[in-house]
């Protein structure tokens, strides 16, 4: 076991505090207790569904210590069976929740079984939610195809106005749920500001009625923002997107305060969301202590490409945190920073191209999505985000297709929208096949 290793950088109780975060989101916590492997410089994948147990006495003690932190968690876990946990994933975790600055996390297979563990945990049938109205296509669709069979009622607002929040609020309130920037059209949603109106609120609640405030972090990775920091309760991320990094693995986290991990455990044990070990393994080894790296290149070739595009006549609006011209510019300012302090305002663009009416715009955005997928070597027509590979695709018909066309405006989306997500390709190379396909594309 690692505690014989003399290396003092290697003791469980070395202070790490003053490194920088790029460092430690490479070591993470370095030692841990999950890590049966002493020489080991990078964790071994573990592949194995079940686990030997010595005995029927360890057997019963590995089932009273799973999901059980109150009596057991200072002990190392006792593994019995992939879906309650193994070491690859439990290592991601520390790791994940480190990153985040929460106190736990608990990986699930996607980010969607992430979001519906957490709300899964939260609420129960005659609860409601608040969310804004601008979510991810896949979120819309749990809340309007999944949540009325339970009878857990979604109300959507535009959070960007939190005087909003009241207009929906009642009793049965239990979780405010938004993204921020949100998916697709990079709505900032004040985290600070809304965590006051949330606390004002739950001053007159008991403990089990407080209104909990969960975010979708995944368009902003923990690099650009940790709003944990600011007062959420719980973060998700779709680990698929911008901390996976590569567009090689599913996966999803919840991450948050260590009261509810037991809670998580048991919900992901029973309805079985659990992250595969080698899609564990490929993030905590590849995605995760790359993520400051690429998302510097990224959110430096973002910005030059929404500056780009601001200034480039075909185009009729940008929303881009990044650019002062940005309506929530200032919001994103103060919430999106990096590891160093730094403005970090993210790797997603979204834009339109003009035309003389709705109808028209949403037919030049197919045209020149259309040239892009037969001619841009620096971009690819896919959904995802947060790739080495530059993506773009158009919402309206694809990620936010569960939007009817008649609630487009009220989702906060554009018929014509065009979501980039930018990958890890030369700024200079994906500014001229934009430019070279807004520029041919209606020839
Ligand atoms: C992709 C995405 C999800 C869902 O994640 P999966 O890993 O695909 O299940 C949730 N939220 C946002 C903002 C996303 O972009």
């Amino acid at each position: 076991m690692s505690s014989k290793n003399n290396n003092k950088s290697k003791d469980t109780d070395f202070d790490n505090s003053k490194y920088s975060m790029d460092t430690k989101v490479i070591y993470g916590k370095n030692i841990s207790n999950k890590w049966d492997y002493a020489h080991h410089v990078t964790a071994p994948i573990s592949s194995s569904t079940t686990f030997r147990l010595d005995s029927v006495e360890r057997g019963a003690h590995g089932f009273m210590q799973f999901a059980n932190s109150k009596e057991f968690g200072d002990e190392s876990p006792i593994f019995i069976y992939d879906r309650l946990g193994e070491p690859n994933k439990d290592l991601l975790e520390e790791n994940l929740a480190f990153v985040e600055n929460g106190e736990m996390a608990v990986t699930f297979a996607t980010g969607m079984g992430a979001i519906s563990a957490v709300l899964g945990i939260l609420c129960k049938t005659g609860d409601e939610i608040i969310t804004h109205a601008t979510l991810y296509g896949c979120t819309i669709s749990l809340f309007n195809n999944w949540y009325p069979r339970y009878d857990i009622k979604v109300h959507a607002v535009d959070l960007t106005n939190l005087e909003n929040i009241h207009t929906v609020l009642t009793e049965k309130t239990k979780v405010v749920y938004f993204e921020s920037p949100a998916n697709p059209n990079m709505d900032i949603i004040d985290i600070q500001e809304l965590k006051k109106v949330v606390d004002e609120i739950n001053k007159n609640r008991t403990n089990e009625n407080k209104i909990q405030i969960v975010i979708d972090n995944t368009f902003a990775t923990p690099f650009c923002q940790r709003p944990l920091e600011f007062g959420a309760d719980f973060v998700i991320h779709s680990l698929t997107k911008g901390i996976g990094g590569f567009g090689t693995d599913m996966g999803g986290v919840v991450i948050g305060r260590k009261e509810y991990r037991d809670l998580l455990l048991l919900y992901r044990k029973d309805f079985g969301a659990v992250l595969n070990t080698k899609s564990a393994w490929a993030i905590l080894t590849y995605g995760l202590p790359t993520l400051g790296l690429r998302q510097r290149q990224q959110i430096d070739s973002a910005m030059k490409i929404a500056q780009f595009l601001e200034n480039h006549p075909k185009i009729s609006f940008v929303n881009y945190p990044g650019l002062e011209s940005y309506k929530h510019y200032e919001t994103a300012k103060k919430q999106m920073i990096d590891f160093n302090g730094n403005f970090a305002p993210g790797s997603l663009i979204y834009f339109a191209l003009k035309g003389k009416d709705a109808a028209e715009c949403k037919l030049n955005g197919s045209k020149f999505m259309n040239y892009v997928a037969d001619n841009a070597y620096t971009m690819t027509l896919a959904v995802s985000l947060g790739h080495t590979r530059t993506l773009i695709e158009h919402p309206a018909s694809m990620t936010h297709s569960v939007v009817p066309p008649d609630e487009l405006e009220k989702r906060g989306l554009d018929a014509g929208g065009v979501r980039l997500a930018i990958g890890l390709e030369s700024t200079n190379d994906i500014l001229m096949d934009i430019e070279d396909s807004l520029n041919s594309f209606d020839k």
